[in-house]
């Protein structure tokens, strides 16, 4: 990075206040949460931190944009305003809309999966998985092994691992392998991005076994913005010429446009197929609605469409990454442990290194979003044990590599300011974390349990212990 600032390309029109709260209240709202983040109410938070999905602030174009909504029930022109946008960004052939990522994810997995298929993938995300799985489909993770090494400083640690890709097609055979999932900046991995170098490899390789490659193309221009920082070959090019390259090598895309996209609702399927695209086109009425809106009003596939066209602007993606350096700056100059490169989306805080007095059984993860909750308002995600859920053949807590909380920055919301007070609670709550304790179920759901599950104190009846000394508050 250049020594000169990040920062960025807008100035604030519009602002929403948001409500202070005092750390007795903010005690009995994580209590009242069963100290899981995800159920606490939005109005108690004062910096949310949780997800980048669907947070994002939308420019006056966007608004403007939505005042053009033609709400007919098919053939909407911003259907066809969307289509063109994604067929000049991601270049691919055909687009069908859906409500958000999942609902792509899920006709792609009921399209492309037999029973019994192996899915290899790098890393897993949580909805991707899940809907791969309900259509008979077997997760396998090629995933590099940087990946699952949070102190490695890899550039590329979103890369797929071709040997182990090439072991899965030789035990269970070209066939029986359904595509490659191929996530772009992988999220669970702490946003962590692949090279183009990778993506032709990979590709080529499955391409050589009949084996077609769709990317889960929702953080794809945080990624392609990496390839230009880190792989020396792209340093010149933009990142819109970047992120068509990646795509070129892929066969089709699912897309959660509440990442990237700069909008609040929306997904994507992308696919080159005809034959596939029309059966796609044929599902999604079942599911979604027509192919022309897919679960969307026509104002906000219009606000999609102006929103890709602003995220995938150089100047755009560099001060959106900027500000996540900015806050991992903060945290490492005070030695919190955090996953190193940084991320597109946001901080990885790595829970087992910062609470090793925790075991992995009371979610070290889980407590520490509470505390930092506590602390100063702060909402943050789990993203460890908790998340991972059980294995499905033998019912076991899964204990993954990584046991993260992560902090995930929202597009053109907040200020540096904000960045800054989340550090200082942070390091302050570094300072004092004997006194943070774990947790255990009260109450576990079947699938995704993260979203829903409650927890209690493992020792007491608070996240801090009896008579600690407070860390800074808000
Ligand atoms: C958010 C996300 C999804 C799911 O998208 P939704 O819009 O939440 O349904 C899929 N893959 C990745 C990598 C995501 O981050």
């Amino acid at each position: 990075m250049s020594d000169r600032s990040w920062a960025e390309p807008y100035k604030i029109k519009m602002v929403e206040p948001l409500r202070m709260t005092s750390r007795a209240e903010r005690e009995q709202a994580i209590a009242e949460a069963g100290y899981n983040t995800f159920l606490l109410k939005s109005e108690d938070v004062y910096i949310d931190l949780l997800t980048d999905s669907g947070t994002n602030a939308m420019s006056d174009r966007q608004w403007a944009g939505m005042m053009l909504g033609d709400e007919a029930y098919a053939g909407s022109r911003n259907f066809y305003h969307l289509e063109q946008v994604c067929r000049e960004y991601y270049g691919f052939k055909h687009v069908v809309p859906t409500h958000q990522g999942r609902g792509a994810e899920h006709m792609l997995s009921q399209l492309c999966i037999n029973p019994g298929d192996s899915v290899p993938g790098n890393m897993y995300f949580t909805t991707t998985k899940l809907h791969q799985e309900l259509a008979g489909g077997r997760f396998v993770d090629v995933i590099i092994d940087e990946a699952h090494d949070p102190d490695s400083e890899y550039p590329f640690k979103g890369n797929v691992d071709p040997n182990k890709l090439r072991a899965l097609i030789a035990e269970v055979g070209a066939e029986r392998v359904a595509y490659l999932s191929l996530e772009t900046n992988v999220n669970m991995a702490g946003g962590q991005p692949c090279s183009l170098a990778n993506i032709r490899e990979v590709c080529t390789l499955c391409h050589e076994h009949g084996i077609k490659v769709f990317l889960d193309a929702t953080r794809a221009i945080e990624n392609a913005w990496f390839i230009k920082q880190r792989e020396a070959e792209y340093g010149d090019r933009s990142v819109a010429d970047i992120l068509r390259e990646m795509c070129s090598h892929a066969d089709g895309a699912t897309i959660s446009a509440k990442k990237d996209g700069l909008v609040n609702i929306g997904g994507l399927l992308l696919l080159n197929e005809d034959e596939l695209a029309e059966r796609a086109r044929n599902m999604v009425v079942v599911y979604e609605g027509l192919h022309t809106y897919g679960g969307l009003a026509g104002r906000d596939m219009e606000a999609m469409a102006i929103g890709i066209t602003e995220s995938a602007q150089d100047d755009h993606i560099r001060a959106r990454v900027g500000q996540v350096e900015y806050l991992a700056e903060r945290l490492l100059a005070a030695d919190i442990p955090i996953v190193r490169p940084t991320g597109g989306h946001g901080v990885f805080i790595n829970a087992a290194k910062f609470l090793p007095h925790i075991p992995r059984e009371q979610f070290p993860a889980q407590a520490l979003t509470a505390a930092l909750y506590v602390d100063s308002g702060v909402r943050a995600m789990e993203r460890g044990a908790v998340s991972s859920g059980r294995d499905i053949e033998t019912g076991e807590n899964v204990y993954p590599s990584l046991e993260l909380i992560r902090l995930t920055i929202p597009r053109r919301v907040y200020t540096q300011a904000h960045m800054d007070v989340t550090a200082e609670s942070i390091i302050a709550l570094h300072e004092n974390r004997e006194q943070i304790v774990g947790l255990r179920f009260t109450y576990e759901p079947e699938q995704l349990r993260f979203f829903q599950a409650r927890f209690e104190p493992a020792e007491g009846t608070r996240i801090f212990r009896a008579k600690a000394k407070q860390a800074a508050g808000v």
